[in-house]
């Protein structure tokens, strides 16, 4: 604690959230457009780094901007490959995926930052840069965050609810007495953002032969991502890096360096596979990195981080605005845990097995071309969980088969599509023409928190879809008791 002076400020804040990286920028926003005043507690001083480390905007990732209306706007800022070509032997086609975004968007992760800090300013966000949280204290009726300010004093603000989003090394993780319990899966990898004399073939491009590993991925505006990895040289990460090494390495990896000059960025990191046990204590939440960290293979966690947001944005606002049916909190750990925990195994799983096996490229290789020779299902289905279109979640006992699974973007009625309908922040029951009036009728005064569509086509279901684009509920025989049986528990 750096602070001398302490004392109290000003009334309790509704929801503060910790850490302005994508995670707390999201869930930031979506809390503020669902009208809850929100303060976002940044230890940073205010700057856009042009420096990145995610590159990699996966399709459910992109459906959850598109339901906030950025999607377009980030795509505007990089490339969308359809192909992952993955040591040379292994093509994985993601335009199969079926979602609006069958590919994956190569962008830098200041893009997100700078994208999801504009929309939480303009929704009204308080943004506390140059303050770091030191610690916390809860009870019954709030939280007593200790932060710490730019002039060194400590001040205890209130909150009714508080989200750690504040990395890997999280403080309030920490404050909370939380484990955060794993291994380091891969030690020495390097990165550096280097321009290239001569372009690769495709925007991404990856390859390991002998004892090295390289990937190459281009951002669009000139600058190229490099990342690398060679068993000969694993040391620690403050073991200075050269472009020299990053040379010799992509060479040896993909068989030239592309006539590499001027990087703006060097830097080796180790990877940590870790998972908080819980994702809630009492009125205190964990989100993105503060809460689970992988290997960087499947460019999984900035993805992952910002689903977590959208998992819990929404909960939150209904909980400070009332409505909050019981245990709806409680579901933030019920859903997001596991998902969490499949995406620890998933990309870990090819690093890990080239560290447990000799020669570890091998096996690695092995393991891939195991996976392209996946049948056709198995295949479609590893894809889905990467692309992150693939996830469910937990439905209780006899309910419909569509619930708890992700809401594709169908059209509506008038033309429109779900996702734009999602825009609104607002759950959206989706019904038969026939029944419409009835459904409307159960609308009354939850019309800030439902809209009510019609599907385009000629289909009897009744599907419910929550404010994140999961399937709350749904009807294959849809009668008005039954609706409001369904809105009463979902929307108090
Ligand atoms: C090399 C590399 C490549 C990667 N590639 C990908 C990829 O392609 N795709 C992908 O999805 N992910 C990728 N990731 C992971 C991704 O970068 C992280 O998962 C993502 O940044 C996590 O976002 P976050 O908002 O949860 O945490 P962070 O981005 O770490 O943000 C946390 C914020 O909290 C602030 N903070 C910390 N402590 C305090 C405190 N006490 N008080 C106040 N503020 C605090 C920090 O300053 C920071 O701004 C990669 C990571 C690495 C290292």
């Amino acid at each position: 604690m750096n602070g001398t002076r302490t004392g109290t400020v000003g009334s309790t804040h509704p929801v503060i959230v910790v850490g302005a990286g994508p995670t707390g920028l999201l869930l930031a926003g979506d809390l503020a457009a669902a009208g809850v005043p929100v303060a976002l507690v940044e230890k940073r001083p205010h700057k856009i780094s042009n420096l990145s480390r995610a590159f990699g905007v996966h399709a459910r990732t992109l459906e959850q901007l598109d339901a906030r209306g950025l999607a377009d706007r980030l795509l505007a800022t990089g490339s969308t490959i359809t192909e992952l070509r993955l040591f040379r032997r292994l093509s994985l086609d993601l335009g199969t995926l079926p979602s609006r975004f069958p590919f994956l968007l190569i962008t830098p992760q200041y893009e997100v930052e700078r994208l999801l800090e504009r929309r939480a300013r303009e929704l009204g966000v308080e943004f506390l840069f140059e303050h770091e949280v030191v610690g916390l204290r809860q009870d019954d009726g709030g939280v007593d965050l200790q932060v710490c300010g730019p002039d060194g004093a400590v001040v205890t603000r209130r909150a009714a609810y508080v989200v750690g989003a504040d990395g890997h090394r999280s403080a309030v993780r920490r404050a909370l007495g939380l484990p955060f319990p794993g291994v380091a899966v891969i030690k020495s990898l390097f990165l550096a953002d280097v321009r290239l004399a001569e372009q690769p073939g495709s925007v991404l491009t990856v390859n390991g032969a002998g004892d090295a590993f390289a990937m190459i991925a281009s951002f669009g505006d000139g600058w190229y991502r490099v990342m690398g990895w060679s068993r000969r040289h694993e040391v620690p990460d403050d073991v200075p890096l050269d472009l020299d090494e990053v040379r010799e390495v992509t060479r040896r990896a993909l068989g030239t360096d592309y006539g590499m000059h001027d990087a703006r960025w060097l830097s080796r990191f180790h990877s940590d596979e870790r998972q908080a046990p819980a994702y809630r204590v009492g009125r205190v939440f964990l989100a993105g990195d503060a809460a689970h960290v992988h290997s960087p293979a499947g460019g999984q966690g900035m993805n992952t981080g910002l689903q977590d947001a959208a998992n819990l944005g929404w909960k939150l606002a209904a909980a400070v605005r009332g409505w909050a049916p019981d245990g709806l909190l409680d579901t933030y750990q019920a859903e997001r845990h596991p998902v969490g925990k499949a995406v620890l195994r998933s990309s870990g799983g090819l690093v890990r097995l080239a560290r447990a096996q000799n020669p570890a490229l091998r096996a690695l290789r092995a393991l891939v071309s195991a996976f392209a020779a996946m049948a056709g299902p198995a295949r479609t289905k590893a894809l889905a969980q990467i692309s992150g279109i693939g996830y469910r979640y937990p439905a209780p006992r006899g309910a419909h088969r569509l619930t708890g699974t992700r809401a594709p973007d169908v059209t509506l009625a008038d033309g429109s599509r779900l996702y734009e309908a999602l825009r609104g922040g607002r759950f959206v029951l989706i019904t038969p023409k026939a029944d419409e009036a009835e459904a409307c009728g159960s609308r009354g005064a939850r019309e800030d928190r439902l809209a009510v569509e019609r599907w385009a086509g000629d289909r009897r279901t009744t599907v419910l879809v929550r404010p994140d684009g999961y399937v709350a509920w749904a009807a294959d025989v849809t009668d008005a008791a039954a609706v409001e049986a369904a809105l009463a528990a979902h929307l108090g």
